[in-house]
């Protein structure tokens, strides 16, 4: 178990790269925001699974926080993160600062259409640019052979797939399934903002999902089965519910019983914003 190497320049970066490349190595990468915890070290796992190195980057992105958001408060923990990368394994973290990353001057922005519309793009409009651009910053950055995405953030795994097509960026993208906690709860860097009565509340979130797409598959109407678990939802805790929909698993167009489908769902608690999906199996 060694110390991941730890570099925050470009240049560092590329040397290593070229050196691992030189060695006849691959390479995955699992791009984050830091606070890791269980669900990132398993998509360091997979990458480890399918590459001879892996790079993890902690960067906690502006670009995809809106001026309401909560990128001051956002948990930053950088020595705990590079422990736990240790542990899994990972050879690299690449740890940019925000000059790195946008130096000043920079007037660049990628928009992904097709996914990326609706669902999250309603509550939260320039995220998912944000997301793409970091994203293709990134993967131009250590050119990875694979890069792991969590299915927790599926809108995001969609719309990541969509830009790695359009701009011909050769990553092959693996999904991983969400990690949750013993009672269903999708872990999160953003769950350490919720006190114990909110983590009772949260913990209803997955499974009320979970009762909607069975009751998708087994012939419910959409619109009556979504509106039941909003309605749940509320009654269960959460403040205010930004959407429940169903969609189609590939596309995110909207679903069709004789196709695979994804239920998902965002919802407030205080001031923390939850997000979960589940599988709707097609009948
Ligand atoms: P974040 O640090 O929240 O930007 O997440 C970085 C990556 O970890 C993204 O691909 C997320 O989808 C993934 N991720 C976050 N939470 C989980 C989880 N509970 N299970 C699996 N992957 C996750």
């Amino acid at each position: 178990m060694s110390r991941p190497l730890v570099v925050d320049s470009v240049a560092a970066l590329r040397a290593q790269i070229r050196d691992w490349r030189r060695d006849g190595l691959s390479i995955a990468m699992v791009p984050t925001m830091g606070a890791l915890h269980d669900g990132h070290i398993s998509l360091v796992e997979i990458a480890l699974e399918k590459a001879d190195r892996c790079v993890v980057s902690i960067f906690v992105n502006p670009t995809q926080f809106a001026p309401s958001e909560d990128l001051d408060k956002y948990p930053r923990q950088l020595a705990r993160d590079l422990k736990r990368l240790r542990q899994a394994g990972a050879q690299l973290a690449l740890t940019p600062d925000v000059k790195q990353m946008y130096p000043a001057g920079f007037a660049t922005k990628i928009s992904v259409g097709g996914p990326a519309a609706g669902l999250e793009s309603d509550f939260r409009p320039t995220f998912f640019d944000g997301v793409a651009t970091v994203v293709a910053k990134l993967f131009l950055q250590v050119s990875p052979d694979f890069a792991v995405f969590g299915e927790k953030d599926y809108q995001q795994l969609c719309v990541v797939r969509q830009l790695c097509r359009d701009l011909d960026l050769p990553v092959e993208i693996i999904g991983a399934p969400t990690v949750r906690d013993a009672h269903g709860l999708a872990m999160s860097s953003r769950n350490a903002y919720l006190g114990d009565a909110e983590l009772e509340v949260a913990r209803q979130l997955n499974a009320i999902l979970r009762r909607t797409a069975v009751a998708l598959a087994a012939g419910t109407n959409e619109d009556s089965a979504t509106a039941e678990a909003s309605h749940a939802l509320v009654k269960a805790g959460f403040d205010k519910v930004d959407y429940v929909a169903a969609r189609e698993s590939l596309t995110l167009a909207p679903w069709r019983r004789n196709r695979d489908g994804r239920l998902l769902a965002a919802a407030w608690l205080g001031k923390t914003r939850l997000i979960d999906n589940v599988e709707v199996l097609s009948v």
